[in-house]
């Protein structure tokens, strides 16, 4: 999937600094359940989801926590859990 990456525009990552403290419910993923989509790297508005190897990788110093990476989830493979 090297090719999606030069066909979508990105995001400065931590164009608006570290945008992690702003997080009040954190992404959780099930690489049981992935199924390697690439909506969740597609879609994120802060660039902080890297898919490494087959696996989801997700920046937390700059993820906000909007959730839009588990609504865009086919496979239910990422769960929004209230921050401690
Ligand atoms: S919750 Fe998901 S879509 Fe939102 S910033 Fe974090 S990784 Fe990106
Ligand atoms: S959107 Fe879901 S299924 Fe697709 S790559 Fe991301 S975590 Fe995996």
């Amino acid at each position: 999937m090297e090719w999606l990456k030069t066909l979508i525009s990105r995001p400065s990552k931590g164009v608006s600094g570290k945008t992690g403290y702003w997080r009040t419910f954190k992404p959780i993923y099930d690489r049981d359940k992935c199924v390697l989509c690439y909506e969740c790297y597609v879609y994120c508005p802060e660039n902080c989801v890297e898919i490494v190897e087959k696996v989801v990788k997700i920046d937390y110093d700059f993820c906000k926590g909007c959730g839009i990476c588990s609504e865009v989830c086919p496979a239910n493979a990422i769960e929004m859990v209230k921050e401690d």
